[in-house]
């Protein structure tokens, strides 16, 4: 759901969603505060949703929204606050697994010292002259007392099955859990947070191995006229194609995300300035190669360009410099005519 009224936030129906949630709000007498806002977009552009009924249920029983009830919905009902709660709610069923699994273990292992001793028990009483009545009674209780053994071992080894089963779904989860946090919802290449995270990382690995790290940032040329031109959809359309090939050329090892808006950042490791330039040119050249049709109507949309700058980080260079370089090699591209790449390093060659 998340992904869909984002897109409908950028698409042709956006302010008039807007205003609605807006009229809505003011209808229910509820404050247009940024939360609510959040609120009511999501339930008129998902009105049969369930936080449009939960809204809707507690209006119609004259229940004022306040400030507490609206965090509350949020935190129910809405993806990013719903997502630390489902990392709260895996956190919880795991700590309740544990405890079970280790009372289980705990349990055994206290029947099977109790088993212990009454074997030990036997042995003492078999040291001495025993009677063939003791000894049937002795055989009978150590029959029993192997069998409770047996018992509770079965039932701790099922425990541990289902409790393994439990921790492989839960893994899986939050695994699901960590690629939609990551993900951007658009594009489905890497979002800002995760570029972010995964910079650093780079940096630091870079810094205790002497590698290199190179970042590229890359933006569509006069994207806004064409979003004026075609409408905010079409302009989705183009995001996804462009990301599409960014998201292939710029493949693992390779880190590619959605940097902003309309801007896409590619992490190189190791690998030399020409190669670089080398991989921006091939991506500036297939974007631009393909003529775009709107898929509704067909009509030609022509052909769109990139404009792309990149910066190799020097050692121990600050993480905000590199982009910052990358992001003015960047707009070297532009100021010189567009659809072309920059190396930082090159810069005066090409201002
Ligand atoms: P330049 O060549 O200098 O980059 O010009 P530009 O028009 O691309 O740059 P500008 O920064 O003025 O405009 C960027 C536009 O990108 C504005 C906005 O309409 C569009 N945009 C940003 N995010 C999205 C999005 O998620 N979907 C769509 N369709 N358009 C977006
Ligand atoms: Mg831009
Ligand atoms: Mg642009």
């Amino acid at each position: 759901m998340a992904v869909e009224v984002e897109t409908t936030l950028r698409g042709p129906q956006a302010y008039s969603v807007a205003r609605a949630a807006i009229e809505m709000m003011e209808t229910a007498k509820v404050w247009p505060t940024a939360l609510n806002f959040e609120l009511w977009i999501h339930l008129v552009a998902d009105p049969d949703g369930p936080l449009a009924r939960e809204i809707q249920r507690l209006l119609s029983s004259g229940e004022t929204i306040t400030d507490v009830i609206a965090e509350d919905l949020a935190a129910t009902f809405l993806p990013k606050a719903k997502l630390n709660e489902q990392i709260r709610d895996a956190g919880d069923v795991l700590t309740k697994e544990l405890t079970a699994v280790s009372e289980a273990i705990q349990s055994a292992k206290m029947h099977n010292a109790a088993y212990g001793a009454t074997l030990a028990g036997a042995t003492k009483d078999l040291s001495g002259e025993v009677k063939v009545d003791a000894l049937k009674a002795m055989v009978g209780n150590l029959t029993s007392a192997t069998r409770q053994v047996q018992r509770h071992n079965a039932s701790l080894e099922k425990r541990l099955a289902e409790s393994s089963e439990e921790v492989a779904r839960l893994k899986e989860h939050l695994e699901q859990v960590r690629r939609d946090a990551t993900t951007d919802g658009l594009t489905n290449l890497a979002n800002r947070k995760a570029f972010d995270e995964e910079l650093e990382r780079a940096c630091i690995e870079a810094d205790a191995n002497q590698g290199i790290v190179t970042l590229a940032v890359i933006d569509i040329d006069h994207f806004k006229s064409f979003n004026d031109t075609w409408g905010h959809q079409t302009g989705d359309q183009v995001l996804r194609y462009v990301a599409s090939v960014i998201g292939r050329v710029g493949a693992p090892p390779r880190f590619a995300a959605r940097y902003g808006g309309e801007e896409f950042a590619i992490i190189f490791a190791q690998e030399s300035q020409r190669q670089v330039e080398r991989t921006l040119n091939e991506i500036r050249q297939e974007v631009s190669s393909r003529m775009l049709k709107r898929r509704s109507t067909n009509e030609d949309l022509g052909a769109i360009t990139i404009s792309a700058g990149f910066a190799e980080r020097r050692q121990g260079e600050a993480i905000h410099a590199v982009v910052d370089r990358a992001d003015r090699a960047m707009y070297v591209s532009k100021r010189t005519g567009r659809n072309r790449v920059t190396n930082s390093d090159q810069m005066a060659d090409a201002a």
